[in-house]
């Protein structure tokens, strides 16, 4: 099959070589992994979008997790118009902010308080500085394929041994910022006893993902995570669910609702904006009376609580709480996970496509993963080539193999259908 057309998307791109580093403002938007330059994107309309060229794709990305309505909806898009007409910012109050957070507590058990930011890692950061003033400790751990943003102390990789300080994984993060951040592995109870024996009193808090889900999806059991739970409380940690993909995605109380379980902190980001640029922390009131100006934890924001962000999220969350919302997205997902497991086995590929809510990852192996070290990076030349004949059949998915997949409420159960078949024909490829 003979690759699509990108003579645009290559111009614009060589454009885009003098203005930004690598020719992008987000790494992974340059193609690095993956055949060809980046799609400069034109529009895009319910599941599908249309690059520069005028190829149009189904699109499984969906701006990386917070389109949970698919592209251009309504509600979002009339509500954003709404706001706009009555200015773009004014660094003051507005009833919006207050619209978008009784949505959200309203409907949530496990958050009191909340305050807006501009990123997920803005929400991040801002959390972790939370739990260092309430608990006033500085360790922080995290785990090994757990993405929580740019902030400097989580760009860190572990370094040898089981319970180890990390190691920056970024050039600029101070080697003091990460001798503050404990590294372990996933699904490793051990690991997690050694850290607070080596470490006592001295770690203000766990951090993981509701699922985690930048570097493939590694879905953790729910005893394990109530394993931190208990074992963060006995130590008087704090443990925070970084939401910013689980978060209105597992449902509408994230991953903390979907197990049950109670975090601390909590953060937002992607869904919760919309599509524009919102992300969010919250916590139980005691623990948010922390931040200023009520309590000694500094954080602010010029564009904080933007009035046209928080319509564009009112529009959305409100979408999100229609009977029934979750359930239909997600038995669709795993609909059309499970046939193409089905084809996969009949044919005898290995592939496993993990899944939850609506998510999913394609792993080219026949293995359980649920630990970073558990992937193969050799796997990824095969995904190199599944996305070129993916795109090449109109199907738009990230461009790495460690990313997840996204389905909104905007793909049909038809358009399912012609993305499985050419689904179907890529693996084909891939295998051949
Ligand atoms: C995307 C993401 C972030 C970072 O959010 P940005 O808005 O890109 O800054 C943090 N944590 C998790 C779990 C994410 O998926």
């Amino acid at each position: 099959m003979n690759d699509i057309s990108r003579e645009r998307s290559s111009e614009l791109f060589e454009k885009a070589q003098r203005f930004f580093p690598g020719g992008v403002n987000s790494p992974v938007r340059a193609f690095k992994s993956v055949y060809g330059t980046p799609l400069f994107i034109e529009k895009g309309d319910g599941c599908f979008l249309w690059d520069a060229d005028g190829n149009k794709f189904i699109d499984f990305c969906c701006s990386w997790g917070p389109l949970i309505l698919g592209h251009n909806h309504p509600s979002v898009r009339e509500n954003v118009i709404d706001a706009v007409e009555k200015g773009m910012s004014f660094g003051a109050p507005t009833a919006l902010e207050n619209e978008l957070a009784e949505l959200i507590l309203t409907h949530n058990r496990k958050v009191e308080k909340i305050r807006f930011v501009s990123s997920g890692t803005e929400a991040v950061m801002s959390a972790i500085r939370l739990a260092r003033g309430y608990t006033k400790r500085d360790k922080i751990l995290k785990f090994e394929g757990c993405y929580h943003g740019h902030v400097d102390s989580m760009l860190v990789k572990a370094g040898s041994g089981l319970v180890t300080f990390g190691e920056t994984s970024s050039a600029g993060v101070p080697k003091s910022f990460a001798d503050e951040t404990i590294v372990i592995p996933l699904n490793d109870r051990g690991a997690v006893e050694q850290a607070f024996k080596q470490f006592p009193d001295q770690i203000a808090a766990i951090i993981i993902e509701g699922v985690p889900a930048n570097n493939g999806l590694l879905i953790q059991n729910k005893e394990y995570i109530q394993f931190l739970r208990e074992l963060s409380t006995a130590n008087r940690s704090l443990l925070i669910f970084d939401e910013v993909i689980t978060g209105f995605r597992l449902g509408f109380e994230g991953a903390a609702g979907y197990y049950d379980i109670q975090p601390d902190i909590t953060t937002y980001g992607k869904i919760i904006g919309g599509g524009m640029p919102v992300g969010a922390y919250g916590a139980s009131a005691e623990i948010m009376s922390n931040i200023s100006p009520e309590g000694a934890v500094y954080q602010a924001g010029t564009l904080s609580g933007n009035p046209v962000a928080m319509a564009a999220g009112i529009g959305q969350l409100s979408e999100l709480l229609r009977p029934g919302f979750y359930k239909e997205l997600n038995e669709k997902t795993a609909a059309f996970v499970a046939s193409v497991q089905q084809y996969a086995a009949d044919k005898e590929y290995q592939l496993t496509v993990f899944s939850i809510g609506s998510l999913f990852w394609f792993a080219f192996t026949d293995r359980n993963i649920q630990k970073a070290e558990d992937i193969d990076p050799l796997s990824m030349d095969k995904f190199k080539i599944f996305h070129r004949e993916l795109l090449n059949r109109g199907i738009y998915l990230g461009p790495s193999g460690y990313e997840v997949g996204f389905i909104s409420s905007a793909h049909t159960v038809d358009t399912l259908e012609n993305a499985k078949r050419a689904i179907f024909e890529s693996l084909d490829v891939v295998y051949s």
